[in-house]
């Protein structure tokens, strides 16, 4: 090729949980377009990270249209029309401009109101757009979907290796690298998928720890040896309950379709057997103060159930109101997403003593308001940027609320709370208590682990809980372990030939 190649470049990102009760809207996309989407050139992300191959190489990125979202219920169906039609109108205005490759930056767990593969939909019209013959390569979460529909459209795909995520560039990078070899070499690449009907969970899923990293590994191994054009083992967010929700191993190779079919079987009977380590490990609430109580260290509360990062609503007040139930007298810290106490606080402003209730504002099902009588300690616009992507949270206005031995931030949005970012933001830092709730499955170890006597997982309801058999999944494919505990596997390898 003579001329650099030119490389069409669009992302579409969410995460959902079917058991949200709040449906997503179009509002909650964060979207860039065109030379705006260079904002992410530099940063943790799968695009910053594609962008710097892409400049390294010597290819053109035409840039076409970037929407994020953070995670939330499924998309109502409207927003998702509009968000389609937005995304696929950008790809189709450049789609005719002599394109010579695509990089789609995706997430994988999108599910929408009447479509239940967002990312298959896009794909497909996309497909249509440019013509049968270029190459098309995408970067998924390891908790996305990657369905049959997807992966009959695509030449290549790369896959998160880290679990807490903090390999967002890199993949973005192997993803661009893949793309780099496929329009350079005219490779006709292969990829075989496993698919292993099981849901998991729990620390055992912590890659540099647990028995999943030693898989990832493996995966890991097989690119950097060349066996493999790229590899993963997703496991697919348990909590978006879409037909083809599954753990599975992704082998991609530059063609030998019996290397793919023996590594991709090889990672998935052994993944098979470790399932049942890789499940939650709850504690009840109330052992979890009893114990708590006893400890002279900092301890934590993992509020998994109200995971913000994998699609709940962030207003679980239940471990709030068990500590307070139980009497338990040590400083506490905690956040929670109440828009109407956010709004009372800041009429109230810094100082004033308001009566409010926290929690329930959106998942009211699960969550009973919880009365309190608290003092305005501090108000703020609730900016921030997570500690390893540096990617912008908007939490709206935002109050500090401090009763009895509580300290309390209240959002009005529900954000990603997957660090401490919201904490700092607010001038509170964790070690200045002595529990302090996180509601993230996984936060990295240096941000509590490191230093607090013991991480608390707390089994309380939610629409992220890790105990998953109570959430009542009716979409996905059955039999699926744990939900049937006899769920059986007949490893079975599907081959994609481009
Ligand atoms: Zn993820």
């Amino acid at each position: 090729m003579t001329t650099r190649p030119r490389i069409l470049i669009a992302e579409c990102m969410q995460e959902i949980s079917s058991f949200n009760p709040l449906a997503g809207d179009f509002d909650n996309f964060h979207i860039e377009r065109g030379q705006d989407m260079l904002a992410q050139d530099g940063i943790n992300s799968s695009l910053g990270g594609a962008l710097a191959v892409f400049r390294e190489t010597g290819m053109d990125p035409v840039l076409t249209i970037s929407a994020r979202s953070g995670s939330a219920g499924i998309l109502m169906a409207q927003a998702w029309q509009r968000l389609a039609g937005e995304v696929l109108a950008s790809i189709a205005a450049q789609a005719g401009s002599g394109i010579d490759g695509v990089y789609f930056s995706l997430h994988g767990a999108m599910a929408a109101e009447g479509e239940l593969d967002p990312e298959g939909y896009l794909l497909a019209e996309t497909r249509k757009l440019i013509g049968p013959n270029v190459p098309i390569v995408i970067s998924l979460d390891l908790h996305g979907i990657l369905t049959d529909r997807m992966l009959k459209q695509i030449n290549g795909v790369t896959i998160y290796h880290t679990y807490p995520h903090v390999d967002f560039a890199s993949t973005g990078q192997r993803a661009a690298r893949v793309l780099h070899r496929l329009v350079t070499e005219k490779i006709r690449p292969t990829i075989a998928r496993v698919v292993i009907p099981a849901l998991v969970r729990g620390d055992e899923l912590i890659t540099k720890s647990g028995c999943y990293g030693e898989l990832i590994r493996e995966a890991r191994r097989l690119e950097l040896e060349g066996v493999a054009m790229s590899a993963g083992i997703m496991i697919g967010n348990p909590f978006t309950d879409v037909p083809e929700l599954c753990c599975q191993v992704v082998v991609a190779t530059a063609g030998d379709a019996a290397v793919a079919e023996q590594e991709a079987l090889r990672l998935a009977r052994e993944f098979w057997p470790l399932r049942h380590r890789m499940q939650g490990k709850l504690i009840s609430l109330d052992r979890a103060i009893a114990q708590a109580s006893s400890i002279s260290g900092p301890v934590i509360f993992t509020d998994a159930a109200d995971a913000t990062s994998s699609g709940a609503t962030g207003d679980s007040n239940l471990i709030l109101r068990g500590l307070r139930d139980a009497g338990y007298r040590k400083k506490v810290l905690a956040q929670i997403v109440d828009p109407m106490a956010a709004a009372a606080a800041h009429r109230a402003g810094v100082g004033a003593r308001i009566d409010v209730s926290l929690g329930g504002a959106i998942d009211a099902k699960r969550f009973a308001p919880m009365h309190v009588s608290a003092r305005v300690r501090l108000l703020s616009d609730g900016q921030a940027r997570l500690e390893t992507m540096k990617l912008g949270l908007e939490a709206g206005p935002t109050a500090v609320l401090e009763f009895d031995n509580f300290t309390v931030v209240v959002f009005s949005r529900t954000l990603t709370l997957l660090d401490r970012a919201m904490y700092y933001a607010n001038g509170l830092d964790p070690t200045d208590f002595d529990l302090t709730v996180v509601k993230s499955p996984h936060t990295e170890h240096h941000m509590y682990d490191a230093w607090v006597d013991n991480n608390f997982n707390v089994d309380v309801p939610g629409a992220t809980s890790a105990n998953l058999k109570t959430l009542g999944h009716t979409i996905c494919a059955r039999p699926m372990y744990p939900l049937d505990a006899d769920a059986g596997f007949e490893p079975r390898a599907v081959i994609y030939r481009s």
